[in-house]
């Protein structure tokens, strides 16, 4: 398989999360003729993912392999020639890459001898919204397959094309979405006593929620409370009815997570009472809960990387970005690792562009680990 073409091609048809059509279509052409001449391997649909089942000669396990497939509503910049065909689109994540990494590791578990295990390669819509692993295993339809354990990866604009990284425990944190409306009663801005301030009460929401991350949670773990969106109002001398804040709450564990989400809503539901405002607090947690790797699946994923001759393997810190992959490591014994792909700008920018010598090794690397699973 050309690599370089096919991650061009999909890099082209960037789609949004849940709407992966055209995405989908060429991942069956692409798996169809691959998988073509084989009668022990089946393709299974469900909505915009697909399911590639390998058939093994003596099965004692089904290793599963996921792999995100859905873009970002960013405007490109890269300039290159075969840059997103939809303008307000971009796979500026990666999951072009991780979509070619699993077509070929596809191709390469056929390469050769019949594998005496299952596989299982698993295309995810919608890991950039909630929630595509959600969307497969709450619907059962990992189910017939009986994942014994499942691996993924994820591009690393920081590393270098032939590093791979990873830890055992917590790689990524959980993220919960958090939507807080206040409202009140708008009116003059010169009669502020005739009206009940949304704004007022948000702003002192925002300034009170900052003492979670510095009060309420423990300084060894570590948290993020942030707020990217705060709208009220129209203009200067009208008080509204209703603020909105909308924010990430982010934490290294599940217990964590859970405080955060139990502070958020008694601030925002304290606030709202001392100002004389009414709360409504939404919470979205769904599928990105913390991605904490298994101890069996990484110390044997971890020993079979130092040793293997064309990669580098090196240990990294866990970060506060989220994954709907943590969501896989609840049900099943995981292990989510980084593939260095050496960006000059990161994860979510208009000018992300992996270095794409790394699908190779990535196909390599990982076709060698997982028929190395007997
Ligand atoms: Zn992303
Ligand atoms: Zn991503």
């Amino acid at each position: 398989m050309d690599l370089i073409k096919v991650r061009r091609e999909f890099h082209e048809l960037a789609e949004e999360s849940f709407q992966e059509f055209k995405t989908a279509e060429h991942i069956r052409k692409i798996a169809g003729q691959v998988a073509g001449d084989f009668d022990y391997v089946e393709i299974a649909e469900h909505k915009t993912a697909t399911l590639v089942f390998i058939k093994g000669t003596n099965p004692s396990k089904t290793i599963a392999w996921r792999a995100d497939i859905d873009a970002l509503p960013i405007k490109e910049e890269t300039g290159h020639d075969f840059k997103s065909l939809d303008e307000n689109f971009m796979h500026a994540c990666g999951h072009d890459f991780h979509t070619t990494i699993a077509l070929g590791i596809l191709e390469q578990l056929l390469n050769g001898p019949r594998q005496e295990q299952n596989y299982l390669i698993i295309f995810q819509p919608a890991e950039e919204k909630i929630s595509g692993a959600v969307e497969l295993i709450d619907n059962g339809i990992l189910d017939p397959y009986n994942i014994t354990e499942i691996y993924a990866a994820h591009v690393s604009p920081e590393h270098k094309v032939g590093e791979i990284l990873t830890k055992p425990g917590v790689l990524f944190a959980g993220a919960c979405e958090a939507h807080v409306t206040f409202t009140g009663q708008g009116g003059h801005a010169a009669f502020p006593h005739l009206t009940r301030d949304p704004i007022v009460a948000g702003a002192a929401f925002l300034t009170n929620a900052q003492s979670i991350v510095a009060r309420n949670v423990d300084p060894i773990d570590g948290a993020v409370v942030s707020f990217g969106r705060f709208t009220a109002g129209e203009t200067t001398n009208i008080i509204p009815d209703t603020a909105y804040l909308a924010g990430t709450l982010r934490s290294l564990s599940n217990e964590t997570n859970e405080l955060l989400k139990q502070r958020i809503t008694e601030l925002a539901h304290a606030t709202a009472k001392g100002y004389n405002v009414e709360a409504d607090v939404k919470l979205i947690q769904d599928g990105t809960i913390p991605v904490i790797n298994n101890e069996a699946t990484t110390a044997k994923f971890i020993d079979f990387a130092k040793q293997y001759a064309n990669i580098d393997f090196l240990p990294i810190k866990e970060k506060m970005t989220g994954e709907d992959f943590g969501y896989f490591i609840k049900h099943y014994p995981a292990t989510m690792f980084w593939i260095g792909v050496d960006s000059p700008s990161g994860l979510h920018t208009a000018t992300f562009d992996p270095d794409e010598r790394a699908l190779a090794k990535a196909v390599d690397f990982v076709s060698d680990y997982l028929k190395s699973l007997t």
